[in-house]
């Protein structure tokens, strides 16, 4: 039965890590997803028209263009066959406030079997953002990145109203990535 699953959590959360992790022991079972980047897709639509230079400029466009391009990748991603892991973000922080990542058109696209949020403290949140050297992170308290995950929890329960998915959370503590990552792996097999 071929599955998919959409991956979320705020920036610097460590989901790419979790990620890997769990990748790495369904492999040894023979399940395997592929990890498709709902960023990366939208990415590449705004490279070709030329209206960002860095992923990281995309969240200050204009957000009904960043709603085109969100669709373009939804559209795209569908067409992916076999067992799938979207990773984006349950929201987006814009300056003109929060952008859900998966509206109703974009759920509709790919029709998840679960949503995971992958979540932790947000004073872990911020350390690993201001360590982080390869991304343009925003700069944020930890007060905000409380206030986005839960957020994220609220706007999540909206997305399973729509197409009745499994909603998951995963804790990713410090030192605990390995207990993340089993529990990504219970969700995805
Ligand atoms: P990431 O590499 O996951 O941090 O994603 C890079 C950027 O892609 C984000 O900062 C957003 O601007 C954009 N993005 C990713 N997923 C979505 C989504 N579902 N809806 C809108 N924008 C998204
Ligand atoms: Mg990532």
């Amino acid at each position: 039965m071929r599955r998919r699953v959409i991956i979320t959590g705020v920036p610097g959360v460590g989901k790419t890590t979790v990620v890997t992790g769990a990748l790495k022991i369904l492999e040894g079972e023979g399940i395997s997803y592929r990890t498709l980047n709902f960023g990366s897709y939208m990415f590449e639509v705004a490279q070709i028209e030329g209206v960002v230079k860095d992923r990281d400029e995309m969240r200050k466009l204009d957000k009904d263009i960043q709603k085109r391009l969100q669709k373009l990748a939804a559209q795209k991603m569908a067409r992916e066959e076999g067992n799938v892991l979207i990773d984006t973000h349950a929201s987006i922080k814009t300056p003109g406030g929060y952008l859900p990542g998966l509206p109703e058109w974009v759920l509709k696209e790919l029709m998840p079997d679960a949503i995971v949020l992958v979540e932790t403290n947000e004073d872990q949140v911020l350390l690993r953002r201001m360590t982080d050297e390869t991304r343009t992170r925003d700069i944020e308290g930890s007060y905000g990145i409380a206030e986005h995950q839960q957020f994220n929890r609220a706007i999540a329960a909206a997305y399973a109203m729509v197409t009745g998915c499994m909603i998951k959370y995963i804790t990713n503590a410090d030192f605990l990535l390995e207990k993340a990552a089993l529990d990504l792996a219970a969700v995805l097999r």
